[in-house]
């Protein structure tokens, strides 16, 4: 055990969530890298940080999973003796007509990405409030905020986030918990792998910043929430967007 803060990072095995944990071991926190089923990247990435003198572990758990969310944070307060704040941020996408997606995508897309995020919620909260005091980050999209033809059901679990969010926010407030959120817009990970040039070029000509963003980007945004600069906001879902939601 040490006396620095503790994070945990859901979904940090790559894109995003792996950047947001290289900020966080670079800022001085304990990190656990979250992942589930990219348990070679997830390892390489835990190696090289404590390679470099960083105190990170890497565990395995499936956020639609009550118990083994239970479990990482049992086992990260044994190791590191509190968690301090916790980045939902696990995810995944899907794209379709809605009426031609099937109930075991609809079910999957929200499990993940909306009940994952209400699991870790409630598995941490007994400690924080515990605690008085925590921070909790939540990684939505702004598909969240203004929805996305052929994402409906993407975009209503994202929308869930924000509204999750802002409920707990003023249930936890109290505690001395805050509660954010960050609405990413296309930011350059394997979840758009699939797009090509000419799609991401036709997306990008319609922002104000005409560019994709970096996974640097949303990190530095969750750094600032998690610090003390940001101890009087609470509620809130900040769009890291390059300007598309003005
Ligand atoms: P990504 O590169 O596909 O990474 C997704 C991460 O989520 C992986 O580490 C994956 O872990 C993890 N994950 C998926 N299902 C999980 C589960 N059941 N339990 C635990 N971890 C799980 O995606 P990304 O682009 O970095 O996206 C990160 C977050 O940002 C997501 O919530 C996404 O919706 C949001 N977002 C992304 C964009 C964008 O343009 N990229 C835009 C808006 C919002 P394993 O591989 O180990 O399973």
């Amino acid at each position: 055990m040490n006396n620095k803060k503790t994070v945990i990072v859901t979904g940090a095995s790559k894109g995003i969530g792996a950047d947001i944990a290289i900020h966080f071991a670079e800022k001085g926190y304990n990190v656990v890298i979250n992942y589930n089923s990219s348990a070679q990247s997830a390892l390489l990435l835990q190696r090289s940080l404590a390679q470099n003198g960083y105190s990170v572990i890497a565990h395995k758990a499936n956020v639609t999973n009550k118990l083994e969310v239970e479990l990482m944070i049992k086992e990260t307060i044994y190791q590191f003796g509190s968690v301090d704040v916790f980045v939902n941020n696990a995810g995944i996408a899907y794209e379709g007509l809605l009426n031609e997606t099937e109930d075991y995508d609809i079910d999957n897309v929200i499990n993940v990405n909306l009940k994952g995020v209400i699991n870790c919620c409630r598995a941490v909260l007994p400690h924080m409030i515990n605690n008085k005091s925590g921070k909790i980050i939540n990684i939505s999209s702004i598909w969240g905020i203004s929805g996305a033809s052929c994402e409906s059901v993407y975009s209503a679990s994202k929308a869930g986030v924000i509204g999750l969010t802002k409920a707990l926010a003023k249930e936890a407030g109290p505690s001395g918990i805050t509660v954010n959120c960050i609405a990413p817009g296309m930011i350059d990970t394997q979840m758009n792998a699939s797009l090509t040039v000419e799609e991401v070029n036709e997306f990008t000509s319609k922002l104000p910043i005409s560019r994709i963003g970096t996974t640097s980007e949303i990190a530095d945004t969750v750094l600032f929430l998690a610090s003390d600069s940001a101890n009087y906001i609470t509620g809130q879902t900040i769009a890291v967007d390059g300007g598309l939601t003005i």
